[in-house]
């Protein structure tokens, strides 16, 4: 028999659930800008701003012209599973939204210090609130909590300082910051090319005279934003594919931009979205990978941008609390579709090296 002592069952303090919550959803900084980022576009943002200090761990900024949020919300904007995007369990099976789950900003409220400002169109003045923990907090000790009023433009921005501060092991692994702006602005370009006609920007504070370091404008189309994020070399070779399987039994739209045999890269560049959300799949890059090593002379590094439009019944967003995986069914067929469209497309167009390898 075991000679340990029983321990008592005890339930977890509040508090101390939604610290281990958050640790969970929030890893680092670009992480909560990804967040961030699929709340301004949930609000229906035409512009958002991406503003850096430290690579987001001294402060991380993001301003938006969407919806902004009601005043009379913002007691509750920052408790766990609070959330205007779903209401029952199988609203899961129709999400037109990223958010559901209502976490978000929960979770970025127990590990930074918190800044809101928001203005609703109908509303005469914007309101500013800080939270920690969850809850409205005053500037300092002792001072008022609630929204103060105060101007802005319509929307929203959101100001993260000082993530981590309490979780010290995880600041310190944490150490390069040029690391961690990178993330973050490949996040940003990322969702900018999903998003094309959305005016995205994103630059370090301090950094006003160079400019920004990612600069979108409204109304572009999805290779202008391309060549503005990856530059005209990626760009301008890139061939656009696509196959409408929605009516089948696969239930899925497959569309993208994928490189021929002229771009010079290190390595692969895929921006995989799925129903509109950034995902990773390690079976569809390697896929993609053997194509263009198996039919490509030289066996380029693709850039690939794909975009897959599947049957939301089909799709399982609620695997992952960052999101970040999706499961859907008819996986193996789905690839093999991708791939076979990627091939006929490298086959297609007149790339006389790859013409003459069909031959
Ligand atoms: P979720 O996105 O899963 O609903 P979040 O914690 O990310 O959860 O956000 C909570 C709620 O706050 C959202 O449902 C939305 O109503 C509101 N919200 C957050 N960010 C914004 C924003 N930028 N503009 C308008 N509303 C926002
Ligand atoms: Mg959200």
């Amino acid at each position: 028999a075991s000679k340990k002592k029983v321990s008592r069952i005890r339930k977890l303090d509040t508090l101390v659930i939604n610290r281990i919550a958050a640790g969970e959803i929030i890893h680092r900084p670009s992480n909560a800008l990804k967040e961030l980022l699929e709340n301004s576009l949930d609000a229906g943002s035409t512009q958002i701003q991406v503003l850096s200090k430290d690579g987001g761990m001294k402060m991380l900024q993001i301003q938006d012209n969407g919806s902004g949020i009601h005043k009379d919300d913002l007691p509750l904007l920052c408790e766990r599973f609070t959330t205007s995007k779903i209401q029952k369990y199988e609203d899961l099976e129709t999400i037109q939204t990223y958010g559901f789950r209502g976490e978000a900003l929960a979770s970025i409220s127990h590990v930074s210090h918190l800044t809101v400002v928001t203005k609703t169109r109908d509303s005469v003045c914007a309101y500013r609130a800080k939270y920690s923990d969850g809850k409205l907090t005053g500037s300092k000790l002792g001072e008022n909590a609630e929204p103060k009023q105060c101007a802005a433009n319509d929307g929203t921005q959101i100001i993260v300082e000082d993530l981590f501060y309490n979780i010290p092991y995880r600041r310190q692994a944490l150490k390069k910051t040029s690391e961690e702006y990178s993330r973050i602005l490949d996040v940003v370009g990322k969702y900018a090319v999903h998003n094309a006609g959305v005016a995205m920007s994103c630059r370090k504070l301090g950094n006003k005279v160079s400019g920004s370091d990612l600069q979108t404008n409204v109304g572009s189309s999805k290779l202008e934003v391309i060549q503005q994020v990856y530059g005209r070399s990626v760009s301008s070779n890139l061939f656009e594919f696509s196959k409408d399987l929605s009516t089948t039994n696969l239930g899925v739209k497959i569309n993208g931009y994928a490189s021929g045999t002229n771009v010079e890269q290190r390595k692969t560049t895929l921006l995989l979205f799925i129903n509109n959300r950034l995902v990773e799949n390690s079976q569809i890059k390697s896929n993609i990978e053997q194509l263009y090593s198996s039919t490509l002379p030289r066996s380029p590094k693709p850039f690939i941008y794909l975009s897959l439009l599947i049957k939301p019944q089909y799709v399982d967003v609620n695997v992952h609390p960052t999101k970040k995986e999706v499961h859907f069914l008819n996986q193996d067929l789905i690839i093999n579709e991708i791939v076979n469209s990627i091939q006929d497309i490298l086959f297609k167009n007149n790339d006389s090296q790859v013409l003459s390898l069909q031959n």
